[in-house]
């Protein structure tokens, strides 16, 4: 027996987009400073960067490549510092608990798929289990949506399948990783897109915010 499933993703979505405005100058700072050109990592994502700059100093036929490893710890302990920090004072939107209950009594298995590390989840939602069935977190994961394969060791995990089930995010990219597994795709306005980013990143409707998945989820 499979039973549909709602995968949510995090910030943006059940709690307000975490302040991480500086994250990405640190962490492209910490590159430059370790010897990577910025052209190595132009346009990518946090983590992205760090795998990128990581590659690229590994493969150096000098002293950087000794510096790799070194390199991509700090960096990697800067992001769950800078994260810790802004989820220290980031909580859930106040509706949430009751709307996780409000789907699972009409049959749904839940799930979060997040790029924020798992201590920053627990922080923020320290309850999750009791309204949660399975997390995952960026150190819960190899591939980080947008690709599919977040979403999809997610799905394994709570015995669901994709065409049945519906991925809710703020997130272009929530978008794009659910649309590759064919689910239904549920934009909400509470974080970093508007409607039509959101529809153009492959979104089937786009709510103001989770209150509206009781109604339209039946
Ligand atoms: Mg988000």
């Amino acid at each position: 027996m499979t039973n549909p499933a709602v995968l949510f993703d995090f910030d943006g979505t059940l709690v307000p987009n975490l302040d991480l405005t500086d994250m990405r100058r640190q962490i492209a700072a910490m590159a430059k400073a370790a010897g990577v050109p910025d052209s190595v990592h132009n346009g990518l994502y946090i983590v992205e960067i760090i795998e990128a700059s990581h590659a690229w100093l590994s493969n150096q036929d000098t002293a950087l490549a000794s510096s790799a490893e070194a390199y991509a710890a700090a960096s990697h302990r800067r992001i769950n510092d800078i994260e810790m920090q802004a989820a220290s004072n980031t909580a859930p939107f106040t509706a949430v608990r009751q709307v996780l209950s409000q789907l699972r009594d009409k049959g749904y298995r839940l799930g979060i798929v997040t790029r924020n590390c798992r201590a920053a989840v627990l922080t923020m939602f320290p309850d999750m289990d009791e309204y949660v069935d399975c997390l995952h977190a960026r150190d819960d994961v190899i591939h980080l949506k947008p690709d599919p394969r977040h979403l999809q060791d997610n799905l394994d995990a709570l015995g669901a399948k994709a065409a049945l089930s519906v991925m809710v995010g703020d997130g272009a990219l929530d978008m794009q990783a659910g649309q590759a597994l064919g689910m239904r795709c549920v934009g909400v306005l509470t974080g970093s897109n508007d409607t039509h980013a959101l529809t153009d990143a492959g979104a089937t409707e786009v709510l103001a915010d989770y209150r509206g998945l009781v109604s339209l989820l039946t």
